[in-house]
């Protein structure tokens, strides 16, 4: 099929944008690029699709989703961030049950499908939420991810000791590090290397000293990616001037 009448953002290392061009493309991969006239020229016989002026950019990357977190929109949106994680989403979240999590993710994709995001980083995919049924949803849509399937064994938030998560998502060393371990031997690589399976550690206070260790010797030893919160509220700055630091790893 060729893709005619395009504005054609490249993003190559010249950073070419090709006014009114056109693609190629042949078993789902690009096979040509340049301006409508050539490449209507160069292949008379392939059919056409006209794209009328619109862009055409490579694929977005979010590199931060939570994905159960798409059913939950608008219910505190007034709260500063502990108190909506505390008093109201991670109780909605620490109550997921069945395929609430496969459903959530659906959604997720399907929107960030529909706005141009070819492949996104989840931050914390908590077992409540089913890994196997995510991973599922990734493999069924066609988008590309990193799932990190979150590392903790603390469930306060950094310094603010009242706070803490709903019981409902608090997971154990062997549920969380072990469980990555897991869904990265069944999943690593799957859908033809759409899916990858990452340490999604949770937040500065929320991994012991001890498990940061075992993890990021994992990490090094096995090639293992990390994603995790670092300094999203002042709490985590807090955290860190108390001597603990993640470059101490
Ligand atoms: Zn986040």
């Amino acid at each position: 099929m060729l893709y005619i009448n395009g504005d054609i953002i490249t993003m190559n290392a010249e950073r070419h944008i090709i006014a009114n061009g056109a693609l190629l493309v042949r078993d789902n991969r690009i096979a040509d690029i340049g301006k409508t006239s050539a490449l209507v020229k160069a292949y008379p016989s392939e059919p056409t699709t006209d794209l009328g002026g619109k862009l055409v950019i490579p694929g977005l990357i979010d590199t931060h989703v939570h994905l159960a977190q798409s059913l939950l929109r608008g219910c505190a949106d007034d709260k500063s961030l502990i108190t909506w994680l505390c008093e109201r989403v991670w109780v909605l979240q620490g109550c997921f049950e069945g395929d609430d999590g496969y459903a959530a993710a659906r959604l997720c994709i399907a929107e960030m499908m529909k706005s141009g995001t070819t492949t996104f980083l989840e931050a914390m995919c908590a077992d409540r939420y089913n890994f196997d049924r995510v991973a599922q949803a990734v493999e069924e849509s066609g988008i590309r991810a990193c799932i990190g399937k979150i590392v903790m064994d603390v469930g306060t938030y950094a310094t603010q000791s009242p706070f803490s998560m709903h019981p409902g998502l608090i997971e154990t060393r062997e549920q969380s590090l072990l469980g990555t371990l897991a869904a990265r031997e069944k999943w690593h690589g799957k859908a033809n290397d759409r899916i990858h399976v990452w340490f999604g550690s949770r937040t500065p206070g929320g991994v012991s000293v001890q498990l940061f260790k075992e993890m990021t010797q994992l990490s090094r030893e096995r090639g293992i990616r990390i994603t995790m919160h670092c300094a999203e509220v002042e709490a985590d700055k807090q955290y860190f001037r108390q001597g603990k630091s993640m470059t101490s790893f």
